[in-house]
């Protein structure tokens, strides 16, 4: 494959499409058009910006099962989650369309002053760095905000969803927002110093990997940007013997194998009070075990491939280095071989481990893939400790109907959220974000317009 983008099918190694990438030239007629879209789409009224995110909302439902299609071929989730995507975005985009004039309300101070107040206004163009794991969830969760602000927007999405990233532009486009409001950039990770660096950009979303995130909020800080930085997870699911076990056990299955287990919210790390530790392992395994791994397009797959190649060689590469280390396979843990349909693509079976320790890389380090580690702990303060032993702090699920614990989780696990008796899940009505090397700012909800806006101090006589 030459230069430029292409679509790769995960579940069959094929290329369907290619692209060319934008030239300096392209990129510089794409930001002109975003300064001058800026400049009229600022004075724009909060009413016809929502009318415009309402006709986005529409256009996504009608469009649904097309970009679903496209996403699934593209980057391998199955259809049913992918479809189920796109209509996440539609309400994310009504949700800001309802709200963000609220949420960006003038805010009246008593000072000495004759009259002061807090005024928000957008800052200008924003580049978004988005990856590839939900396409167009971990786009529309900042357009949403970004763009009801009276922001206008860059997306530099990641190389192997090219046409996902075109697709968003053109839903943009089809709802009515002015032309240059929102532009897809194809260009790769290369290309995104010198557009951050440039200073009609005046601000930067990043989700991805951390390592995507030290390299972007550098950039930004050495030219003194607000960046927002939703990274990587390896989020705790507790569980303690109060807990409902056929339901903690029920929705560990599906929080651990998510996206085909790519998910940064994905419960990473089941850690189980030792009291109820067999009856909950035996379960949770014969529940992963009855999943089904295949093609993504079929309605009873419940497992698709990975993403690319290397997504699945990262993801075994921990697991053959903990197996080497003494870990235990409870399930799975051998990459499909032979002749078979699942050999031809990326696909990794769901795979189970115990017996862990802090010398084996999966102890802290982010585990794309349907891979579940299990912990044994004896007590609460065990539960803490190994929820805490990572350098991510994204979120957590926690699991007890005691009260007392329930406190203690919510005080001292170190994660943007803790979710108690249910799976962690993003929502546009709460704020989301993680700790530690999991980033910084919050997206979603109020907090998430807030995010990119300059909070304008007025004060009068
Ligand atoms: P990356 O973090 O590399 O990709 C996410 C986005 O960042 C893409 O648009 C990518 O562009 C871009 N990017 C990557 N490196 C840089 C850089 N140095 N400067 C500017 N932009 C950059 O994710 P991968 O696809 O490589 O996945 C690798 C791992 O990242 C996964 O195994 C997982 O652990 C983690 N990850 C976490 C996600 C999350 O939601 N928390 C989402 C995706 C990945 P390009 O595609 O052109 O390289």
């Amino acid at each position: 494959q030459g230069a430029g983008m292409h679509s790769v099918n995960p579940a069959t190694g094929e290329t369907f499409a290619s692209y060319d990438t934008l030239s300096p030239e392209q990129i510089e007629e794409r930001l002109s058009r975003a300064v001058v879209a800026f400049e009229s789409y600022r004075l724009s009224s909060f009413e016809q910006r929502a009318a415009w995110m309402t006709r986005a909302a529409e256009v996504l439902e009608a469009r649904a099962q097309e970009l679903g299609e496209l996403a699934t071929r593209e980057m391998g989730k199955t259809l049913a989650a992918a479809v189920a995507e796109v209509k996440k975005c539609a309400s994310g985009c009504r949700y800001y369309a309802q709200n963000a004039e609220k949420f960006l309300a003038d805010e009246g101070v008593v000072t000495e002053a004759e009259r002061a107040y807090v005024t928000y206004q957008p800052l200008g163009v924003v580049l978004a760095v988005m990856p590839w794991n939900f396409p167009y969830w971990q786009v529309f969760r900042f357009i949403g905000p970004a763009i009801m602000a009276g922001n206008v927007g860059l997306l530099k999405h990641a190389s192997n969803v090219p046409g996902c990233a075109l697709a968003i532009e053109s839903v943009m486009t089809e709802a009515g927002f002015p032309q240059g409001v929102f532009q897809t950039l194809l260009v790769g990770s290369k290309g995104v110093e010198a557009i951050l660096k440039d200073d009609r950009v005046r601000a930067v979303s990043l989700t991805g990997s951390e390592g995507a995130g030290r390299s972007v909020a550098g950039t930004a800080g050495a030219a003194i940007k607000p960046a927002v930085m939703e990274l990587g997870g390896s989020d705790p699911f507790i569980v303690m013997p109060s807990a409902d076990l056929e339901l903690s056990i029920k929705t560990a299955v599906t929080a651990r194998t998510i996206n085909n287990g790519q998910s940064c919210i994905a419960a990473k790390r089941f850690i189980v009070h030792a009291d109820i530790y067999d009856r909950f392992v035996d379960g949770f395994v014969a529940g992963l075990a009855a999943l089904k791994l295949g093609d993504p397009m079929l309605e009873d797959t419940d497992i698709g491939p990975l993403a690319t190649p290397a997504i699945r060689d990262e993801v075994h590469g921990l697991v053959q280095d903990a197996v080497q280390k003494g870990a235990k396979v409870l399930l799975g843990g051998q990459v499909p071989a032979g002749q078979s349909q699942l050999a031809q693509g990326n696909y990794y079976p769901v795979t189970a481990l115990s017996e862990l320790t802090p010398e084996m890389e999966v102890y802290g380090e982010e585990v794309f893939g349907p891979v579940a580690l299990i912990f044994r702990v004896a007590d609460i303060e065990g539960a803490v400790k190994v929820a805490n032993a990572t350098r991510f702090g994204l979120a957590s699920s926690v699991w007890t109907t005691d009260k007392a614990e329930q406190a203690r989780f919510v005080r001292d696990i170190e994660a943007g959220s803790v979710f108690v008796n249910s799976m962690v899940a993003s929502d546009p009505r709460l704020p989301f974000g993680g700790v530690k090397a999991s980033g910084f700012g919050r997206e979603l909800s109020r907090h998430g317009i807030h995010e990119f806006v300059n909070t304008k101090t007025v004060s009068i006589g």
